[in-house]
């Protein structure tokens, strides 16, 4: 623990705020609404150790489930939520490898592996989490999920990342879990190199805040501070940056921080309806290394590059501030044939669609 943790009164509920906007108490400053989350319930706890049951009982998501953990979250938790799970209901205990990936082969096998089953518990992180939430989403089932690392804030997005069969990967609508149940004990001992990236996955807020704002001004897009301000209210962002460095030693407290900054950027994304206050130019950086790299990516996370990609475009941002004159900005012409060059018949042929699509955003350049 640093010298200014030591100092600080231990934090003992990590769910004020998360508990108003849930319950609707919260009201936006700006237009006076309540934010409209997906998801019946979210709770952070020092420990959740014997609880399963209890939570998972009142979100109705059925009576034979699926608890679906990962060679590594097996050990870590999902044996214990089974087990607890099996005290009331009937549970089916499905384990993937360690290495699953959310591609459209790993979704189909989640569909058919799981397919007697009313209703999942996921007890994992980001690739088998957004598995099994694709995967209920194709079969309208629901699911609930049991967060086993801080490694990103998609627990509670509506959206999934999906690797498609050409390749391409992208950000595809699906549904939230009816409730996220986090264990800060289970989570603190989760590798350090996940919790990093997490932490490297929040990092993006000031760069996608300054993009969007940005795009707001020059060409008149639509803008709100509130997903920002949400941060602000309870500090809960300084107090992720303090207790970072805690995170390589397995503190609660630092993933406690961290973990509700991960799930007020969900928020963020239910208030705007879109990805904006959290995914800009630093996340493209991240989903292009994911695409192209080919053999020569080195293997590291979304979380992980979307941290450098933030401090690199932070940099970017700071020099064309510092520029004497405003930048001249011109339209990026690409002919069909340059896409289909650059990046091979399928990529090529979807992204071109994509782009065609947004040339009917008048502010876009044709
Ligand atoms: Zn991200």
């Amino acid at each position: 623990m640093t010298a200014a943790a030591a100092e600080k009164p231990r934090r003992t509920d990590w769910n004020t705020l998360i508990r108003e906007v849930i319950s609707g108490e919260w009201r936006d400053p700006e237009t006076g609404k309540r934010c409209d989350v997906p998801f019946e319930t979210i709770r952070i706890e020092e420990s959740l150790d014997g609880g399963a049951a209890d939570l998972v009982a009142p979100l109705k998501i059925g009576r034979k489930l699926a608890v679906v953990s990962d060679t590594n979250t097996f050990e870590a938790m999902g044996r214990r939520v089974a087990k607890e799970l099996k005290g009331w209901t009937s549970v089916e205990e499905i384990v993937f490898p360690g290495d699953t990936h959310c591609d459209e082969p790993t979704i189909a096998l989640m569909q058919e592996k799981t397919r007697h089953c009313e209703g999942c518990v996921v007890v994992g992180s980001g690739s088998l989490s957004d598995t099994v939430k694709f995967a209920t989403f194709k079969d309208g089932r629901k699911y609930a999920s049991f967060a086993t690392a801080a490694s990103m804030n998609g627990y509670g997005a509506v959206t999934a990342s999906v690797t498609l069969r050409n390749g391409y990967k992208t950000s595809v609508p699906a549904h939230a879990p009816r409730g996220v149940f986090v264990d800060l004990g289970v989570n603190a001992v989760a590798p350090a190199w996940l919790s990093a990236a997490g932490l490297g996955d929040s990092l993006c807020r000031p760069t996608a805040q300054v993009e969007w704002w940005a795009s707001h001004r020059l060409f008149g897009t639509h803008y709100t501070k509130t997903p920002f301000d949400i941060f602000n209210v309870e500090n809960d962002e300084a107090e992720m940056i303090r207790t970072a460095p805690d995170l390589a030693k397995h503190s609660t407290e630092a993933n406690g921080y961290l973990y509700r900054v991960l799930m007020q950027a969900s928020f963020g994304n239910n208030i705007v309806g879109s990805s904006h206050s959290g995914s800009m130019g630093e996340h493209q950086v991240s989903h292009w290394i994911d695409m192209f790299a080919g053999s020569a990516h080195p293997g590291t996370t979304h979380g992980q590059q979307v941290g450098v990609a933030s401090i690199a475009l932070a940099r970017l941002h700071k020099l064309l501030v510092s520029m004497d004159k405003p930048p001249k900005v011109s339209p990026t012409r690409i002919s069909e044939t340059d896409f289909v060059t650059r990046y091979g018949e399928d990529i090529g042929g979807l992204m071109l669609l994509k782009r065609r699509k947004r040339r009917s955003t008048p502010w876009m350049p044709r």
